[in-house]
């Protein structure tokens, strides 16, 4: 005797798989069809909605529909606050970067004056790998 399988179950729950020989020997297998075919009907009862809650809704919905200017109002200077910010921080985070390691004039002129004589840029160096024997 084999047990119904995941799959047995999906299609018993849906009308897709009659009942068989197996579930009126099977406890087992007839209270787990039992409890999914319960569940299914639980998940798909239509909810239980007041009068009252569906008339509240509608009046909250009836209410901000007169009123979105005074929202639109309040949220310009919020957006308007928010870019000021945004931009302050901005500038604020640009100066107090830091700068790039200050290097002495020596070595800077030594290197632009290596810079200069090679007469190959650097990015082309690791390509030379790629054509040596
Ligand atoms: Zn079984």
């Amino acid at each position: 005797m084999k047990h119904w399988t995941e799959t047995d179950f999906e299609q018993g729950l849906y009308g897709l798989k009659d009942r068989d020989a197996h579930l009126d020997e099977c406890p087992e297998c007839r209270g787990e069809l039992e409890r999914l075919t319960q569940e299914r009907r639980r998940v798909a009862a239509q909810p239980e909605v007041s009068r009252e809650f569906l008339e509240a809704q509608r009046r909250n919905i009836y209410r901000r529909l007169e009123e979105p200017r005074r929202n639109w109002v309040a949220w310009r200077w919020v957006i308007s606050a928010a870019m000021l910010l945004a931009l302050a921080l901005g500038l604020t985070l640009q100066r107090s970067r830091p700068t790039a390691p200050a290097i002495s004039d020596d070595q800077l002129f030594s290197d632009l004056s290596r810079m200069e004589q090679s007469a190959e840029p650097k990015a082309i160096q690791p390509l030379h790998s790629l054509f040596e024997e």
